[in-house]
């Protein structure tokens, strides 16, 4: 069974700070008191443009000042009758009737009377003269002789009239408060001849971030420097989500210049959201301040989340004033779950329907017993509907944001969620995207060669990285197109066809070197061949290695090497071929199993183990969907070997 990787059983090892929080609230615990400190509240309200109350909520009902539409109007282009002429008129036996001196244009009123005997022509918008109770088609009509027409239908009373107030009658209410106005509502409101309206205000946001190290996205990035990050991400998410961001910029952990920044941006401000700083370490100054900006104060700092534990929700003089952890993911996670909810009700707007979807999870999903967890998923289509997929690589990885639709939520009273469990899935962006393409198993940076020219194309594709038996298994449920695997058959000693099954065919890929890695002139390895180097890691008990994943073809091999032996370091089981070359690379490892060409790229020695076949479970029932015809000879296509062997590999 795979894990993910933000849901180790870690045991044990808490960070200091950390430990410091002496009363962690529950997150519904936390949500229902910071909400209770809000609300209710009475809401800002201010009259605006019909152009710029897109998107906001009407403050109160509308009442329609005038009938819609104003007068009788005719729906067609025909002529005005009395319907009572024409009770008899057929193609065999047409009526006659005289016309009436005037043409009724759009804009025009009618001056003469329809009287019987007689018709009027009319415009379609054009109001119905007096005398008149229908509309003929001008088709249903033949001109005759001595300004008369000859009808060829009957009509009845009303037919092809808009009566006064059928749309919207005056006095009745057009729209209630608390609709989001949307193109239909500005659309009915200037039919009514309404200007303006009434609107929650939206709540201004100032957004600040805080920490020694930030630095922002455009200047030069010093030695040890981070590219603020959250200051970008909150202030677009507080705009999503009903809110006017203002972003302050990013601050020193500097007590005094720090509260001098937030008292000034509360003041202005209906709400504040700092990042980072929250841990209750000596340099973290943020949380000390906020405890002395207004009543009721700090309402949770510590909540049972994983992650985003640090979270600190407060109120200040009825202003919501959050810190949210420092790490990008984190301060997302909460964010969505936990502050979303307090800010677009205070921009009057209902909780977002377009930002959930339900799917699957297609594997065992572990978790931390006792708080609630967030896991990064990417949505890809099962066969009955949506499957989400874990994709998170811990709460500092930013990348991991562009694999991933959104997240889901494990309850803190459940250790784990079964594979298979419906779940909601909250998103980043409305509009969930599912790829054209979809690629899960094995890792391989070989793939990106064959992936990346499709876009030209204008395929979008996704790679996930479960291993080999995950992807089989994916491709067996008909999550993907294209499963990469490189399994080797003991029994038979050949590579991946063994173990296709009904459904699936193989499409060869590449052939690469795997083989043990360790770095230059370490004397332990130098010289020797795979059995010895393995022997010889294993007869000094200050030798790491660094595993592979469960599920993994290289974890398969590396399990072969070893028997039962159980090094320092078999623990460590990174997801790819780079994460091995750089735990060697950096000295967190002494050795490990991964492929020739990241070995190369990462200037470690190589000992060569076996030649691999990595090649592609192919669902033999998508084979011929496009995006999968346009893999398949990108695969074959002269530039694509060319690239693929000045990486090291060996096209099949
Ligand atoms: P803190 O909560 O301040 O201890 O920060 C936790 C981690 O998140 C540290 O690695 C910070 O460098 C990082 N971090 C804090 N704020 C930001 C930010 N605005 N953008 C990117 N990373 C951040
Ligand atoms: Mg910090």
């Amino acid at each position: 069974m795979i894990d993910t990787p933000n849901s180790p059983n870690v045991t044990g090892h808490q960070g200091v700070g950390q430990d410091q929080f002496l009363k962690i609230l529950s997150r519904e615990e936390a949500l229902s008191r910071f909400e209770a400190a809000l609300f209710p509240r009475p809401m800002a309200v201010e009259k605006l443009p019909l152009a710029d109350a897109l998107g906001l909520a009407l403050a109160e009902n509308v009442v329609a000042p005038i009938d819609v539409p104003p007068f009788d109007r005719s729906n067609v282009d025909g002529f005005a009758v009395r319907s009572s002429d024409i009770g008899t008129a057929t193609e065999g036996r047409p009526v006659r009737l005289m016309l009436n001196d005037e043409t009724i244009a759009c804009g025009v009123m009618p001056e003469l009377m329809v009287q019987s005997g007689t018709a009027t022509p009319i415009a379609t918008g054009g109001p119905l003269p007096r005398g008149a109770d229908a509309v003929v088609m001008v088709e249903h009509t033949h001109p005759a002789e001595g300004d008369a027409i000859e009808v060829r239908r009957s009509a009845a009373p009303g037919q092809f009239v808009s009566y006064a107030g059928s749309d919207i009658a005056r006095g009745e209410i057009l729209l209630r408060a608390g609709t989001v106005i949307g193109s239909r509502e500005i659309g009915m409101l200037a039919a009514c001849g309404i200007a303006s309206v009434p609107v929650a205000r939206k709540p201004r946001v100032a957004v600040l971030s805080t920490g020694d190290e930030l630095v922002q996205p455009g200047e030069p990035l010093p030695p040890a420097g981070i590219y603020d990050t959250n200051g970008a991400i909150v202030a677009a998410a507080v705009s999503e989500n009903g809110g006017e961001a203002a972003f302050l910029g990013s601050f020193p952990d500097d007590e005094a210049s720090l509260e001098r920044a937030m008292r000034r941006a509360l003041a202005a401000h209906d709400m504040l959201i700092l990042s980072g700083g929250t841990s209750k370490g000596a340099g973290d100054v943020s949380h000390r301040i906020v405890s002395r900006l207004g009543q009721p104060g700090i309402i949770a700092h510590g909540v049972a989340l994983k992650p985003g534990k640090p979270l600190c929700l407060a109120v200040c003089n009825g202003k919501p004033v959050v810190i949210l952890p420092g790490f990008p993911t984190s301060a997302m996670f909460t964010f969505h779950d936990m502050i979303v909810p307090a800010l677009r009700r205070m921009a009057g707007l209902p909780p977002r329907t377009d930002m959930q979807v339900t799917a699957r999870v297609p594997l065992r999903i572990a978790s931390e017993l006792g708080r609630t967890e967030f896991v990064m998923v990417s949505l890809v289509k099962g066969q009955e509907g949506l499957v989400a997929y874990p994709t998170g690589k811990g709460s500092g990885a930013i990348t991991s944001f562009a694999q991933a639709d959104g997240f889901i939520r494990i309850e803190a009273l459940a250790d784990h969620m079964p594979a298979g469990s419906e779940t909601e899935v909250t998103l980043f962006t409305p509009q969930v995207r599912v790829p054209d393409l979809v690629i899960i198993g094995s890792h391989c940076t070989g793939l990106d060669r064959v992936v990346a020219p499709l876009a030209q194309d204008g395929f979008s594709a996704r790679v996930l990285a479960v291993g080999s038996l995950g992807g089989l298994a994916a491709a067996r449920r008909g999550e993907c197109d294209l499963a990469p695997i490189h399994l080797l058959d003991e029994k038979t000693g050949r590579y991946n066809e063994p173990f296709l099954g009904e459904g699936l065919e193989l499409v060869p890929g590449w052939r690469r070197m795997q083989g043990i890695v360790y770095r230059p002139g370490d004397d332990r390895f130098e010289g020797l061949d795979a059995q010895g180097a393995v022997r010889a890691a294993l007869a000094d008990p200050t030798c790491l290695m660094v595993n592979r994943n469960q599920g993994a073809g290289t974890r398969i091999l590396i399990d072969s090497l070893l028997g039962d032996a159980r090094p320092d370091g078999y623990w460590n089981q990174p997801r790819s071929h780079n994460a091995v070359a750089a735990a060697v690379a950096q000295k967190r490892a002494d050795w490990g199993v991964t492929i020739a060409p990241v070995a190369k790229a990462a200037g470690l020695g190589f000992i060569p183990l076996a030649e691999e076949h990595y090649d592609f479970a192919l669902v033999t029932a998508r084979k011929d969907r496009p995006p999968v015809a346009a893999f398949l000879a990108a695969l074959k296509s002269d530039e694509c070997r060319a690239a693929l062997e000045e990486a090291g590999f060996r096209p099949a």
